[in-house]
């Protein structure tokens, strides 16, 4: 099966803005940011979507969200606030067939989204 985007930015065949990495997920810079921060955290280990997601990555989506909430601290949204968004398949606006979580934030977000 042919790579998807997100594992080349994994496996560095492309460049990206990475602002940090662990054994289990990788998060770099939107590279067309909807917000002022605009950053994607995605699991090393290739699922597609949440929803093909199962019981046994437990433990890795829950690393994934935490370490979502540690690295918008460190890109200092803590204190105003943020977003986090998974899309979903083709009504979700998923555009990437990787399992990612943005993390939006430096300005007030709208809601309900569009
Ligand atoms: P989604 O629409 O939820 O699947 O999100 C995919 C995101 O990947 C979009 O926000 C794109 O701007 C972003 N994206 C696409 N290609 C790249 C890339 N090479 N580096 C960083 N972000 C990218």
């Amino acid at each position: 099966m042919s790579q998807t985007l997100f594992e080349k930015i994994i496996a560095r065949e492309i460049p990206a803005d990475i602002v940090y990495e662990d054994d289990l997920v990788i998060a770099f810079r939107d590279i067309n940011p909807q917000a002022p921060t605009h950053v994607l955290v995605i699991p090393k280990k290739v699922i597609p979507r949440i929803a093909l997601s199962d019981d046994s990555d437990q433990s890795l989506l829950g690393h994934l969200l935490l370490k979502a909430r540690a690295i918008a601290a460190d890109l200092g949204l803590a204190e105003n606030g943020y977003r986090l968004v998974i899309n979903n398949g083709r009504d979700g606006g998923e555009s990437v067939p990787h399992l990612h979580c943005h993390i939006l934030g430096g300005r007030p977000l709208e809601w309900p989204p569009g």
